[in-house]
């Protein structure tokens, strides 16, 4: 029997990762990698060493027929992304979609397994901390950066359900600029709370912070502090 395990690695601190996952990273064959060198850090932290191979949204179908071969032959494989849960923004989807596919009798069989070996997100990371709604809620990945952006804003305006979704550094003032623009009273000079907007930025990192208020609060505090505006955020958009 073989197994692939999708492994959750942290998002920040490296110490935030489950039990489970090292001992499965530590005794597996091979180590799918969206970046070796970011799982190099991690892996020289806790003492491990496996061999480690790329896998990420430009590998090649070659690399999933290889690791399909390498199930088959009973190798027991993990995939981790940079940061996080795989498949969650990041590559992995697509391979565990193709093994469900293409080993259809094994894993009926039992020959290969597909296993989740659950852990940190940015997404489940920042809702526990947030302080909003989030009974359930509507997760967007990154927003387009064109095309169904203005429509995703209007989307997130007339939500009743609290809305999530990944920003970058370089986005996150053009986005902040957005939800003023939607979410402020009606001639944007109102400093009227319709929905409460908050940032979680650097999760679980040294700078780490959560900014909650109107859009144009939040707004405000990353004009009024420039140098707070890198690293890396999630934006949460709710009713309360
Ligand atoms: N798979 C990852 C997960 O489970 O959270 C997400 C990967 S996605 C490519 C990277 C984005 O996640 C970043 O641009 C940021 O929006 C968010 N993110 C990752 N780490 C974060 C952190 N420590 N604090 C805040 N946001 C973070």
């Amino acid at each position: 029997m073989s197994t692939l395990s999708i492994v959750a690695t942290p998002i920040g601190n490296l110490e935030d990762i489950t039990l489970r996952a090292l001992k499965v990273l530590a005794s597996s064959d091979l180590v799918l990698c969206e970046d070796t060198r970011m799982t190099k850090r991690l892996f020289d932290r806790h003492n491990i060493s496996v061999p480690t191979k790329s896998y990420h949204m430009h590998s090649k179908i070659s690399r999933v027929e290889e690791i399909i071969g390498l199930l088959k032959d009973g190798k027991n494989i993990s995939l981790v992304s940079d940061a996080g849960t795989p498949g969650i923004s990041d590559p992995g989807a697509e391979l565990v979609s193709r093994i469900r596919r293409d080993c259809v009798s094994e894993i009926l069989s039992g020959e290969i397994k597909i296993e989740a070996i659950p852990g940190p997100s940015a997404l489940t990371g920042a809702l526990s901390v947030a302080g909003v709604p989030c009974a359930d809620f509507t997760f967007l990945g990154f927003l387009p950066h064109k095309k169904g952006r203005e429509t995703l804003f209007k989307e997130i305006t007339i939500s009743e359900r609290t809305m999530v979704f990944y920003e970058s550094p370089h986005r996150i003032m053009k986005t902040l600029d957005s939800l003023v623009e939607h979410l402020s009273g009606a001639n944007n000079s109102e400093d009227v709370l319709l929905k409460k907007v908050t940032v979680c930025r650097e999760l679980t990192k040294i700078f780490e912070e959560i900014i909650g208020g109107s859009a144009k609060e939040v707004k405000n505090y990353f004009e009024i502090h420039p140098d707070k505006v890198r690293g890396e955020f999630v934006v949460i958009v709710s009713k309360e």
